[in-house]
């Protein structure tokens, strides 16, 4: 055996970050995350928590106290929202049309609850009386679950009438707003939304690593009294709330580094302005649909459902997905993706999330794909 050889520092090549996350994190969030380490019972964390739970509340649009950012990635989040609510043998109503309701549809069967899919046709959003009969079939639901912006297909899943129909029925709303929230609209309240999550990485710009939460005191209520125990000890919120709360008590290590960098990542958002923040996103969202119809990418989504931070556009005849999409990253740094499922090799998903969604980026990718369409017509082909 040789010397062990150590690798040379990792340095990661420049990207134009373009699919459905991670977005690009500004200076400012790499500055923030790489300031020192302080522990998690230091009474600045808790400042930095305070903080960073009332620009969540901001920007969920939210006066729920138990608002906080997961330790993990969205998935977390999903877990976090499903674990506490659901018991063993409950009725979860989910509205599937996508890969991630799919992940929901799972995570709630490992619950061990008795999963119901409303929907469950990919690329078609789910409307509000399919919801009611639903819930009129099963009573006893004790959840309604829904991705608001589903990143496998570009579909934009209306909420604002969900809420008032759980309401009637005695359910609660859990909200996937993971691809939604910091890009278009998410109102917890005023939709009457019980639980909601989201991911650091999306909308928000901020690297992955946290899920921002926020749950409806009806929610902690439900967790408080649960029959059986959680079976997640890293995700159960009560012990997490005690952390946040004044008595900070121990429950895990808050990731100090990640906390600076939504700390900040949120301060951003908020200097923007939600409004502005919505506008620019539907805007060049629209404009970029718009330029990729001309070139014969057809959206996935129907019209009026369309996500302007994810534009899922199906391939013209003349794209090679792998090869293509490999071409981009090698000759022009851009990043986007293909289609997961059912939808691989038939459409990309183009992501205008956060700091990624600028005009730089539209204008890049569009003339990025003007070099690979000319290179097909002349003929130069992608392994010469
Ligand atoms: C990205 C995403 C997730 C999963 O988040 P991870 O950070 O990859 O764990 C869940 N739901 C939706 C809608 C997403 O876009």
């Amino acid at each position: 055996m040789g010397e062990p050889s150590i690798p040379p520092r990792f340095e990661p090549p420049h990207r134009r970050l373009m699919a459905p996350g991670p977005s690009t994190a500004d200076i400012r969030v790499r500055q923030a995350m790489a300031q020192p380490v302080i522990g998690h019972l230091d009474p600045a964390t808790g400042q930095l928590l305070n903080e960073i739970q009332a620009m969540l509340r901001t920007v969920f649009r939210t006066d729920n106290v138990l608002t906080f950012p997961v330790s993990g990635t969205g998935t977390a989040g999903m877990e976090c929202a499903l674990m506490n609510v659901l018991e063993p043998g409950e009725v979860a109503l989910l509205v599937v049309g996508g890969a991630f309701a799919e992940r929901m549809v799972e995570i709630a069967s490992r619950c061990g609850a008795e999963v119901q899919v409303i929907g469950g046709e990919w690329g078609r959003p789910v409307p509000d009386s399919e919801v009611a009969a639903a819930l009129k079939e099963h009573p006893d639901a004790k959840i309604v679950g829904v991705v608001h912006a589903e990143t496998s297909t570009g579909v934009l899943q209306p909420l604002e009438g969900i809420g008032e129909l759980c309401r009637d029925h005695g359910a609660m709303l859990v909200v996937d707003a993971v691809a939604s929230l910091g890009g278009i609209p998410v109102e917890v309240d005023a939709w009457g939304i019980d639980v909601c999550y989201s991911g650091s990485q999306k909308c928000l710009s901020v690297p992955p690593g946290l899920a921002p939460i926020t749950f409806s005191e009806r929610a902690v209520h439900v967790r408080t009294n649960r029959a059986t125990p959680m079976h997640s000890f890293y995700l159960d919120v009560l012990p997490i709330s005690q952390y946040l709360g004044s008595e900070r008590l121990y429950h895990h290590t808050a990731p100090i580094s990640m906390l600076y960098g939504l700390h900040e990542g949120l301060r951003m958002v908020l200097e923007e302005g939600l409004d502005q923040r919505w506008r620019r996103h539907a805007e060049l969202g629209a404009e970029l649909l718009a330029a990729l119809q001309e070139r014969g990418f057809d959206p996935y989504a129907p019209e009026g459902h369309r996500l302007p931070e994810v534009v899922c556009g199906r391939l013209p005849d003349w794209v090679d997905d792998k090869p293509m999409r490999r071409r981009l990253l090698d000759e022009f740094g851009i990043e986007v993706a293909g289609g997961l499922g059912d939808l691989a090799g038939k459409v990309w998903r183009l992501g205008l999330m956060g700091e990624s969604c600028t005009r730089d980026n539209v204008d890049a990718v569009l003339s990025a794909i003007d070099v690979l369409a000319a290179s097909v017509r002349s003929g130069v082909s992608s392994d010469a």
